[in-house]
């Protein structure tokens, strides 16, 4: 991989600024080249060929423009945060590796997994936050104006939402020795479970429900619940703080059986 952009001098105004807006450009491009791939290929082909997997049939017009918006402000802020992370990697504060021997391989899933658990935990209390009465109004009204979602609706959050959602990356790799590939997949799975969840269409076998592994995995059905009811269905990527804090949603199982029948 070539990194010759580490060694740029990202306190210059000119680098900083240049990195900012290619890294912007990036996220906000990867946001709608995916979600218009996965609206085009899953969910209108899913609409047609089994339209009990759609969740969210209906959409409101004016919903997109809206969520479009508030998407390219959250590009903006996780390009920021993203230039941060790359000053604080060249300044050596961060555990980031490149070199695979640094490591026993047997760390590389361990790393994967560890910060799967520390970003579900982080994102499932902040979350539980933002739902406080006295919070709620200022920040999460913005991603919860969306009661039927689309993959749009992905990235529409309040700035400081997108904020709190972004520091967690940096975060981890401050403290768990990470390679950069386990990074680069990490951030591919946030942005895809974002659209999977969001896209208002199950994706997701009806036999994970019963399977011991898959049945930890949230996916469109679970996060809609979310968007609808607001007081259940907190997680990210997987339901086991919900089951253990007991903030599933009683309708989660009747939902899913209806869509794998
Ligand atoms: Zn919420
Ligand atoms: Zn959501």
């Amino acid at each position: 991989m070539d990194l010759t952009f580490l060694e740029k001098d990202y306190t210059l105004p000119g680098t900083f600024f240049y990195l900012f807006v290619v890294f912007s450009i990036i996220i906000f491009l990867r946001y709608v080249i995916m979600s218009g791939l996965y609206q085009r290929l899953i969910y209108d082909r899913l609409s047609s060929l089994n339209p009990k997997r759609i969740i969210s049939p209906k959409y409101p017009k004016t919903q997109r423009r809206r969520e479009v918006i508030w998407s390219g402000i959250s590009s903006l802020l996780f390009g920021f945060i993203g230039v941060l992370m790359i000053m604080a990697w060249q300044r050596g504060y961060t555990a980031i590796y490149v070199d695979w021997q640094a490591y026993p391989m047997w760390y590389i899933p361990i790393s994967f997994v560890s910060a799967l658990f520390i970003h579900e935990t982080y994102y499932y209390w902040i979350h539980r936050w933002l739902h406080h009465p006295k919070i709620y109004k200022y920040i999460h009204k913005v991603h919860h104006d969306s009661i039927s979602t689309s993959v749009w609706t992905s990235f529409s959050f309040h700035p400081i939402e997108s904020i709190l959602q972004a520091i967690i990356i940096p975060l981890i790799v401050l403290i768990v020795p990470m390679h950069l590939a386990v990074l680069l997949l990490i951030l591919i799975i946030m942005t895809v479970s974002a659209i999977i969840n969001h896209a208002g269409v199950e994706i997701y076998p009806a036999s994970w429900r019963a399977n011991n592994v898959m049945k930890w995995i949230i996916g469109s059905t679970h996060h809609d619940l979310h968007h609808r009811r607001f007081t259940k269905n907190f997680g990210l990527y997987f339901t086991f703080w919900d089951i253990w804090m007991e903030t599933e949603s009683d309708e989660f199982d009747e939902r899913w059986e209806r869509i794998g029948k």
